[in-house]
């Protein structure tokens, strides 16, 4: 549709950007012509701006519904920083006061604020809902939309009660974003947000200049990962581990062998924790040790290498952590040991909880197996599995395609015995 803005100057004029990336002018048009919008594209393609600019084009405020309390803040001091006025941008969570609650509900109702980001439990507040049905508002965003899905790697019930939230504040158009794009998980979103008919905008979730490789995993491990990394030297990596103990094991022996290594997880004590990743990522320290718990929105350009000490719960988890390798499109190595024995311990993590959470938990575990222990082009493999076809015959960046593995050979020999 033909608009009288220029959508490319209001980019340059609010953010000071050129050009949009990938797919993002035609999700902005779109959602402008007040149509439910779903996005699915990888960490880094620049999902906030597909809400942030038609926030400020549009008449009221969009609400924007987001998980994370500590990114929010950051998005919100992002917006003040791209407009003259204060209150164009806020938040409502859990960490507000009174006070502030009140400095935020008198800057929507002047008009002031073109951006509220709600956590989903705030949302569901009947105080917030009452308020926010007296707002004007220009449109829902629903970003980290995998959070509905059970199948996703951050399933958050309260998620689940954002459509008939909506419903009750009042109908506007809604756009979803995620980084997760398999399929299940899509649907998931599409068929509980109410929105199986918006218009779909998928990007590719290759990436290029990441190398996958698994790797058997003997009583050899650490002595692997130390020659690993003194073969690397200086250079940014994180090695993920499944349990905070091993964490803590590997992080010692790595410093014991002279590597300038520190530990990450949720239950070392808040201060030690923000210290290591700060340090990890001014550079005074190479490498983090850590579990599943680090990397949430952390955006350090130049890691060049992921190690995976065991096996990842779901192929959708070892994308998303392989992916914070390479963001600035240099080097990533992502190195996976694997060994069968491992899934015995993952299944007995998931003991205790509900059986179809561990119904769910377990089939997510073969798919990685499956992964693990294929000989296929793992770039193939992985893109499959979101949905996507992978033509080239040979990706030229995985152990399967560099090394391929000489199966005829090996069926020929078990012929022969
Ligand atoms: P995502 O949510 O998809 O992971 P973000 O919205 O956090 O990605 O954006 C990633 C980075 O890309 C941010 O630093 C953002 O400022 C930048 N970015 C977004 N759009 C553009 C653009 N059109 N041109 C240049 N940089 C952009
Ligand atoms: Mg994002």
């Amino acid at each position: 549709m033909a608009r009288k803005i220029n959508l490319t100057d209001e980019l340059k004029k609010y953010f000071g950007f050129n050009k949009f990336k990938g797919n993002q002018e035609a999700i902005i048009n779109n959602l402008l012509d007040g149509k439910d919008t779903f996005v699915l594209m990888p960490t880094g393609g620049g999902k906030s701006l597909c809400y942030q600019l038609p926030s400020l084009l549009m008449e009221g405020t969009a609400i924007v519904i987001s998980p994370l309390i500590a990114l929010m803040k950051n998005q919100v001091d992002a917006m003040r920083n791209f407009s003259e006025e204060d209150g164009v941008a806020h938040f409502i969570n859990s960490s507000l006061n009174k006070g502030a609650i009140d400095q935020v509900r008198s800057d929507i109702l002047a008009g002031k604020t073109k951006l509220l980001y709600v956590a989903p439990e705030s949302l569901t507040k009947e105080e917030n809902v009452e308020f926010l049905r007296s707002v004007k508002i220009s449109f829902y965003a629903v970003d980290e939309a995998h959070c509905i899905s059970e199948w996703g790697h951050d399933f958050r019930p309260e998620y689940r009660r954002i459509r008939p939230i909506i419903n009750e504040i009042g109908k506007a158009p809604l756009i979803a974003l995620t980084a997760t794009a398999t399929p299940k998980v899509q649907h998931d979103i599409q068929k509980n947000l109410g929105m199986v008919d918006a218009q779909v905008f998928k990007s590719s979730f290759n990436r290029p200049n990441l190398y996958y490789e698994v790797r058997a995993k003997t009583a050899n491990i650490d002595r692997d990962i130390i020659k690993f990394i003194k073969n690397n030297p200086e250079k940014s990596g994180i090695i993920y581990c499944l349990s905070r103990k091993k964490v803590e094991e590997l992080a010692e022996i790595l410093q014991a062998n002279g590597i300038n290594a520190r530990p990450y997880h949720a239950g070392m004590d808040s201060l030690t924790r923000t210290k290591n990743q700060d340090d990890f990522l001014m550079e005074k320290v190479d490498v983090i040790v850590a579990t599943i718990a680090f990397g949430m929105g952390i955006d350090k350009p130049d890691v060049r290498f992921v190690i995976h000490y065991d096996i990842p719960k779901s192929l959708e988890g070892y994308y998303q952590e392989t992916g914070r390798a390479g963001r600035d499109g240099g080097e990533g190595q992502c190195i996976t040991f694997y060994t069968n024995k491992d899934l015995q311990k993952l299944e007995k993590f998931m003991q205790g909880k509900p059986v179809a959470e561990q119904e769910i938990g377990k089939q997510l575990l073969l798919e990685t197996a499956a992964y693990a222990e294929s000989s296929v082009c793992r770039r193939k493999t992985l893109l499959h599995y979101f949905g996507e076809e992978y033509t080239e015959e040979n990706c030229g960046n995985c152990d399967n395609c560099l090394n391929p593995k000489k199966q005829v050979e090996a069926q020929e020999l078990l012929c022969a015995v």
